[in-house]
């Protein structure tokens, strides 16, 4: 007998009373949809465990796709045997026969209190077997090399060895939705993938100022959507044409309150494009003391124009550990391409760090910007990305 199946834990997940249920369903087609290239596997989503049937496949590429998945505490390779005490033996032995080192112990567990051995009891008879039909393990319950593991549940007993860490969180889709503020930075992708984590699905929005930034500049950014729905599924870009916008901006208000003005015209936009897909909320990569955008009375300047729940994942967070993350999610060499962004475009040489409501409401007062907004929200381009390739892929794909 092999390991013949994946059992998945589900951690904080086990928590959610009522909605447990919607919260194991999303997890299952978030499963189900990044194992898209198995569709022979058969998954299960039970009330406090899921499992992945193998059916001869090779567990750690199945593992290793899982591994991106929220909402997931851990894993380990199983053996699924009937509630049958010399079964459970029998199987218990196979697994330390497949397992590597010099010590073990067993760890049994009953949630089943039908079955008739305590689990005291069955670490006992089991220990006795597995020593007395091996020639050179030994028990070491304190720092064992392998840890047997006998969960015996009312559907059956499962045998499992190592446990295998989850990315932990929960599912993305089981707590609604998000419109990420999304630059080429290295920071806007690492509060995404954050925002991720705590079950919320992605949208983002990017604005750009052609001619003055790139197409390579877009492909970053298009590049880092589709990095992140490795772990959150579809994830649709819209990008905002702000040309137009941040020439006005540049012409008309004073030079110092530019960057202010033009970070409170993106938030509009954002809450505009947000209400549009019933989005409850928007995101960003800000954090606090980085940067001339970034300090409490910008933030306060900024955020008047909004009464949204805007998710700052990062404002916490030291520009060393977004990094170490960023790395960690594979979006920092994306992120640390040289192209410009239309903030380092138009950015005024000396912004003003500790800006005010009342200044920049008066600064703001004779410019009409009424126009420009509608027209940036018309002319704004939606991109979707899937967690194998672009629609743009799908595109090409029929073209050829
Ligand atoms: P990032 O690394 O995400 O660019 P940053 O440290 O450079 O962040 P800022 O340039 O002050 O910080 O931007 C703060 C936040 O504003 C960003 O994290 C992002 O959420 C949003 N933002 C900035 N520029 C854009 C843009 N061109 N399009 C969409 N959102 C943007
Ligand atoms: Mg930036």
């Amino acid at each position: 007998m092999k390991f013949d199946h994946i059992l998945i834990r589900y951690g904080e997940l086990a928590l959610k009373g009522k909605n447990q249920k919607f919260f194991i369903n999303t997890l299952r087609s978030n499963v189900q949809r990044a194992l898209k290239n198995y569709p022979h596997l058969s998954i299960k989503g039970k009330r406090d465990h899921m499992y992945i049937l193998l059916d001869g496949e090779d567990p750690q590429p199945i593992i290793n796709k899982c591994k991106d998945i929220f909402g997931i505490q851990s894993f380990s390779l199983a053996m699924k045997v009937e509630n049958d005490e010399e079964k459970i033996k029998q199987a218990a032995l196979e697994a330390l026969n497949q397992d590597q080192g010099q010590t073990f112990k067993i760890t049994c567990k009953r949630p089943n209190k039908h079955f008739p051995v305590r689990s005291q009891k069955m670490n006992q008879v089991l220990g006795g077997h597995l020593l007395t039909n091996t020639d050179n393990w030994q028990v070491d319950v304190h720092n064992p090399d392998v840890d047997i593991r006998v969960e015996i549940r009312h559907d059956a007993t499962y045998i499992t060895a190592k446990k295998i860490p989850g990315k932990g969180g929960l599912p993305v889709g089981s707590t609604g939705k998000t419109l990420l503020l999304m630059s080429g930075g290295i920071d806007s992708p690492v509060a995404g993938y954050l925002t991720m984590k705590r079950g919320v699905k992605l949208e983002a929005i990017h604005f750009h100022s052609p001619p003055f930034t790139s197409e390579r500049a877009k492909q970053k950014v298009e590049d880092l959507a589709q990095t992140l729905t490795k772990f959150g599924g579809e994830v649709k870009l819209h990008l905002v044409p702000f040309t137009e916008i941040q020439q006005k901006i540049f012409k008309e208000a004073p030079e110092n309150y530019g960057m202010t003005i033009m970070r409170r015209i993106m938030l509009q936009i954002s809450e505009k494009v947000a209400e549009q897909k019933g989005i409850l909320s928007l995101a960003t990569g800000e954090s606090l003391g980085q940067v001339a955008s970034q300090t409490m009375e910008s933030m306060h300047a900024i955020n008047e124009v909004t009464n949204y729940p805007i998710i700052r994942p990062l404002v916490a967070m030291d520009k060393t550990e977004i990094i170490d993350l960023s790395k960690e999610i594979d979006t920092y060499e994306i992120s640390i391409r040289p192209y410009e962004d239309c903030c380092t475009i138009f950015v005024p040489k000396q912004p003003k760090t500790r800006p005010k409501r009342e200044k920049v409401n008066q600064f703001e007062a004779p410019i009409d910007f009424t126009n420009e907004i509608e027209k940036a929200i018309n002319g704004v381009e939606t991109v979707v990305f899937n967690a194998s390739k672009s629609q743009k892929d799908d595109e090409i794909d029929e073209l050829l």
